[in-house]
């Protein structure tokens, strides 16, 4: 190993304090398979609708904003199959997933509630509850991966007024989706029966669609049926190539509608009205082709990070969603999750270590790295090769 350490002097990156560090570090490097944001090229139905950016623009400036809420609401809903929010007419829409987490953490602040969030998942969600002063204390992920205990684990581990979850979780793409609605109907039974706040990430949402194994029922009908507490947010970042113009949804129950609203309308007044014109035209053409644009090129590039894993020290962990991530777990005595990336790092390769998932205890995930799916085909092949020779030199 210390052969290969001296040939090359990697670029320092142990030093850097978060996910969000590592991933503009990595935006340098040629080969960037660290942020989950969508790299590649436009297929050929999306390259119909980048031509008629300008007939969007334009579009845009005569019409009314409450218009292209509306139409971007109903498209974004109707690919999701889910009515009931789309009859509830209720969703306030936000600039990007983070603001409408923001809105969520001053709404926990305001309440004076810590929360339950869990664990391994993006640094990001703890960061921005943490800056905002809102106390987080983690919920392992493995308390929900039995249904017929989830009630149970929940009622044995949650202390706080608040019980966050990530579905599909962004690294490990778990979902209580498997397990049809028996999953969330017993995380809403408990909130509802324990008086909790339930706040849901839905943003890795649109990577369920169309597969049969997770299909995605009509959460909002449970939720809103339950007359349980919640804060639900929905995003469009993570699955068209637009260059991060993006549109991201936090829904609330009706008991805290109003109050979530006024924080809301404290943060901001729209949405730019090019960008959801121009995102319903993305929706309605991935509810035409059933999302292949988007799920063709992560199924290759997933195919083949398996391919490139198989009979390496880095063993490919089968997520219940295929969401736009590969987690890979180390089978190595030494070899550390942040020695790995900076021997990848080194040529020219950028993932992620898993430590920073595990944001209340870093060294659980030294076993993990995440690699980035939604790249252009040829350079991520490019990029796996030069990962399987790293890996080849360490052996089992
Ligand atoms: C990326 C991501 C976010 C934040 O999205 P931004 O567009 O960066 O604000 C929130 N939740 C999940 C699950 C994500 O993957």
């Amino acid at each position: 190993m210390s052969q290969h350490l001296s040939r090359e002097v990697p670029p320092q990156t142990t030093s850097l304090l978060d996910l969000t560090q590592h991933e503009i570090e990595a935006l340098r490097t040629r080969f960037n398979l660290a942020d989950a944001h969508t790299h590649q090229r436009q297929s050929d139905r999306q390259q119909k609708i980048v031509s008629r950016l300008p007939e969007l623009w334009y579009e845009a400036e005569e019409g009314l904003q409450a218009t292209y809420e509306q139409r971007f609401t109903e498209a974004f809903f109707r690919l999701h199959r889910q009515p009931t929010a789309l009859a509830a007419n209720k969703t306030l829409l936000s600039y990007a997933a983070s603001i409408s987490t923001m809105v969520a953490g001053m709404f926990l602040k305001q309440q004076r509630m810590a929360v339950t969030l869990i664990e391994p998942c993006f640094d990001n969600l703890h960061d921005v509850l943490a800056n905002m002063g809102v106390a987080a204390h983690p919920i392992d992920e493995e308390a929900l991966h039995d249904p017929d205990r989830i009630y149970e684990e929940l009622r044995r581990r949650v202390r706080t007024d608040a019980l966050f979850l990530v579905d599909p979780n962004n690294p490990t793409g778990f979902t209580l989706l498997q397990y049809g609605r028996r999953g969330f109907e017993e995380v809403v039974r408990y909130c509802k029966d324990h008086n909790k706040l339930l706040v849901i990430d839905f943003c890795f949402a649109s990577f369920t669609l169309f597969d049969p194994e997770v299909t995605r029922f009509d959460v909002y009908e449970l939720l809103e049926s339950s007359g349980v507490t919640y804060l639900a947010i929905e995003d469009t970042g993570k699955t068209w190539p637009v260059q991060d113009a993006k549109c991201a949804m936090i829904t609330a129950s009706d008991d805290i509608r109003e109050t979530v609203y006024n924080i809301h309308t404290s943060v901001l007044l729209n949405v730019s009205p090019f960008t959801l014109n121009m995102l319903t035209q993305y929706l309605e053409d991935s509810a035409e082709d059933q999302l292949a644009s988007v799920r063709d090129l992560l199924t290759r590039n997933r195919e083949l990070v398996r391919k490139t894993l198989d009979g390496t020290i880095l063993e490919y962990q089968e997520p219940v969603a295929k969401v736009s991530v590969a987690w890979a777990r180390i089978d190595h005595p030494e070899l550390t999750a942040t020695e790995l990336q900076r021997l990848l790092y080194a040529e020219g390769v950028y993932v992620l270590p898993g430590r920073y998932f595990y944001w209340s205890e870093p060294g659980k995930g030294e076993s993990y790295i995440r690699i980035a799916l939604a790249r252009e085909p040829e350079m991520f092949a490019d990029a796996m090769a030069l990962t399987r020779r790293v890996l080849d030199r360490h052996a089992r």
